[in-house]
């Protein structure tokens, strides 16, 4: 029999990272054995469900290179199907109709639960089970005439052959109804795997005070989807081998249920950003000039005028220090900006302090007659400048790195230097010198 899953979300306009998770999940575990992914669109709330939030859902699959197989079915269409299994279990007197306990006028239908202890084996969490006596008989079609819930995606995933349904755990306790449905219809119910809550650093469910909690929020911020779709897999799975940074084949070669986690899982938004750099770095640095510039075009930080030679060589000057595409608009800008801003705290801290600007001056002077001007020049001729003023090498980098960028904090001075080139960091020393030195 062929594998296949689903993933069934409630469109509502905005994708939650742990509804797309499941997906990832369910993809995964299809493509792992060479089965199928299908997609319903539970549609049925007509408010929500609107036309765009369906789009969303489709957009935030298609970002992340979740491919579906067959054509996506909208629950709303499969309403007489609902009904016409609604009349199979009144028939066979496994539902009842009632009025009592019912919302609005009219009947309802009630599911009526068998009397005994319901059990099944969870592909992530073993066995569990449910005693008789805590299960409720359950309304399955309300007083309008409108499926529930519990029906609408029972009947569903029975008419999509649906074999295995990975969801998130908040779904348990509807599982143990859901399996009294397929029995009472005498069809085998599917294997069944639930997926870890996602929680943020206090255990609390993830939600959107934690940070972006929606996948077109990562997609706005500049996240890549590799990057996004390898950190949502590993909340809940590893393949072993501490092995982190994996593309989606690498991923599908791997994934196992038997790998997925049954704790929480906690999203920790360092770990996302290292893991954005991770995926940054397998790109190559054609792809992340290209991304960055992008990025400040968005950020209104690009300018026509730029350098591409030079832009390109701050990029990769950045290096590491780039985790996201709008970094390098938010942390280098200065290296674009002969008018860069001064950060207070630096000037004061390194700039203001006592024979700072005399160190600076002299470093000026080496600087302006130094040829050729290369990381390894400027770090041989300032540390022979050290030597000579009986400095440490702490003295002379921090005022000189305020000096030609504004900050303290910044990639290798050396590498900055020879980035910038003889020519413009002379002038950046003249002109820090000009607001901040005192007449010499
Ligand atoms: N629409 C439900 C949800 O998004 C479906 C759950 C399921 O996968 O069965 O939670």
């Amino acid at each position: 029999m062929t594998v296949r899953t689903r993933f069934a979300p409630s469109p509502t306009g905005n994708v939650h990272i742990g509804n797309i998770r499941a997906a990832i999940y369910n993809w995964l575990f299809a493509r792992h054995v060479g089965g199928e992914f299908w997609l319903r669109l539970e549609d049925t709330d007509r408010e929500r469900s609107t036309k765009e939030a369906v789009q969303t859902v489709l957009d935030s699959m298609a970002w992340l290179g979740l491919d579906v197989d067959g054509e996506p079915l909208y629950q709303s269409t499969q309403r007489a199907r609902h009904m016409e299994v609604a009349e199979q279990l009144l028939a066979s007197g496994h539902a009842y109709r009632q009025d009592k306990g019912c919302t609005g006028k009219g009947e309802c239908v009630v599911f009526q639960m068998p009397g005994r202890d319901i059990s099944f084996h969870d592909e992530v969490k073993g066995d569990l089970s449910k005693k008789a006596e805590d299960m409720k008989d359950f309304v399955i079609v309300r007083s309008d005439g409108s499926p529930v819930f519990h029906l609408g995606n029972v009947v569903d995933d029975i008419t999509m052959g649906i074999t295995h349904v990975i969801r998130g755990d908040d779904h348990v306790e509807n599982t143990f109804k859901h399996i009294a449905i397929y029995h009472a219809l005498g069809l085998p119910p599917p294997k069944f795997a639930h997926l870890p809550m996602i929680v943020n650093a206090q255990g609390k469910p993830y939600s959107k005070r934690d940070g972006a909690a929606y996948v077109g929020e990562f997609q706005e911020r500049g996240f890549l989807p590799e990057a996004l779709f390898n950190s949502l897999a590993l909340l809940g799975w590893s393949p072993g081998d501490d092995l982190e940074v994996m593309s989606r084949e690498e991923m599908v070669a791997l994934f196992t249920l038997d790998r997925v986690r049954s704790a929480p899982s906690q999203l920790d938004m360092t770990k996302l950003l290292w893991m954005n750099g991770e995926h940054l770095k397998r790109r190559g640095l054609d792809e992340i000039v290209a991304g960055c510039e992008a990025a400040m075009k968005r950020q209104g930080l690009w300018r026509e005028d730029m350098d591409p030679a030079y832009f390109r060589a701050v990029v990769s000057c950045m290096g590491e220090r780039i985790k996201l595409f709008t970094d390098l608009g938010e942390q280098a800008a200065f290296f674009f900006n002969e008018d860069f801003a001064y950060d207070e705290k630096s000037v004061r801290k390194r700039l203001l302090k006592e024979g700072a600007l005399d160190i600076l001056r002299e470093e000026l002077a080496v600087l302006a007659a130094l040829e050729p001007f290369t990381a390894e020049s400027t770090d041989a001729a300032l540390h022979a400048l050290a030597e000579r003023m009986g400095r440490g090498m702490g003295d002379l980098v921090h005022p000189l790195r305020v000096a030609v960028s504004g900050t303290g904090v910044g990639p290798g001075l050396f590498e900055m230097l020879a980035v910038m080139g003889k020519d413009r960091s002379v002038a950046r020393i003249q002109r820090t010198l000009s607001i901040y030195g005192t007449p010499a």
